[in-house]
């Protein structure tokens, strides 16, 4: 039972056609496979997918799941901002897509002066300067705003899967910016956590970070993902993959640590609803990575 249900293709930010992204997937043994490319931002229209590109988008991956019917089972999703005021899972263009299911993420944290939203993910200058111009110099202040947005999307308008739940921590690898361990924050992530099973939401265990070599672990942490396994939160491996020698990378390391944690199911979508399936099998204890391709 090889899933991911969180990845890119070309129509938002990542390389190659679907088609490309299935043909892998199949070659590696996926059972199923969900797109989930970032969804247009209406309506300013300032995503990497432009409504107009939507409709291709849908059709794109209506073609495929007839083309590939009987090998590999392939779900329509996008990855939703959740932008206050702007835009969430309920948007109309999103209701209008018929979905799967919903990929639910904050990326941005409030808006520059100029009104552009500001990207926690972006390089210095760009990083800095959001702290000290929307709060005030303040780390901390930015990270609690960052949480209270998630709350607020869970709590309001739920999506199925939340995205990568502290990847605020990207630009912080090495702790410059804030402890990870203060009790701010483990506060701010656990309230957060209470709000996200409180939602039912899916938490992505997403491996991103580790195969581009951004922290060493997951989005979440493992420590979060602890908190989260100890409040019965639902969880899933997502590669958020945005090209196709991704799709599967951080695997082994992800499905290992769940399985140090005691998480014995994650939970993958079965084309109706978000059902138990157990760890996968071969990387169990072991270092032996993803399954290689027989050719
Ligand atoms: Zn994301
Ligand atoms: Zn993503």
């Amino acid at each position: 039972m090889l899933a991911n249900h969180h990845a890119h293709t070309h129509f938002s930010d990542g390389v190659g056609e679907p088609r490309d992204y299935v043909r892998q997937a199949i070659r590696e043994g996926f059972t199923s496979y969900g797109f989930s490319d970032h969804a247009p931002i209406a309506p300013r229209d300032i995503g990497s997918m432009k409504l107009a590109a939507l409709t291709d988008y849908s059709a794109a991956i209506a073609a495929l799941q007839t083309e590939f019917a009987g090998q590999i089972t392939l779900f329509k999703s996008l990855e939703v901002d959740y932008l206050p005021g702007v835009m969430n899972v309920s948007s109309p263009h999103i209701l209008a897509a018929g979905l799967d299911y919903t990929v639910g993420a904050v990326h941005f944290v409030d808006e520059l002066p100029g009104g552009q939203p500001w990207s926690f993910q972006r390089p210095n200058p760009v990083f800095k300067r959001g702290i000290d111009t929307i709060f005030g110099g303040s780390a901390r202040a930015m990270v609690e705003r960052y949480y209270a947005l998630v709350r607020e999307m869970v709590t309001q308008h739920p999506p199925d899967v939340v995205a990568h739940l502290d990847r605020v921590k990207k630009r912080n690898a090495d702790g410059t910016y804030w402890d990870e361990r203060a009790d701010w924050h483990v506060a701010a992530v656990e309230e957060t956590l209470d709000a996200v099973a409180a939602a039912g939401c899916i938490l992505e265990v997403n491996t991103r970070g580790i195969y581009l070599n951004e922290i060493t672990d997951t989005y979440p942490s493992r420590w979060i993902v602890e908190l989260a396994h100890a409040r019965g939160i639902r969880l899933q491996v997502n590669s958020d993959a945005h090209r196709k020698d991704h799709i599967s990378g951080g695997f082994a390391e992800a499905y290992g640590m769940l399985q140090d944690i005691g998480v014995e199911q994650v939970h993958l979508f079965d084309g109706q609803e978000f059902v138990p399936a157990p760890l996968i099998q071969p990387w169990r204890g072991d270092a032996a990575g993803p399954p290689r391709p027989s050719h």
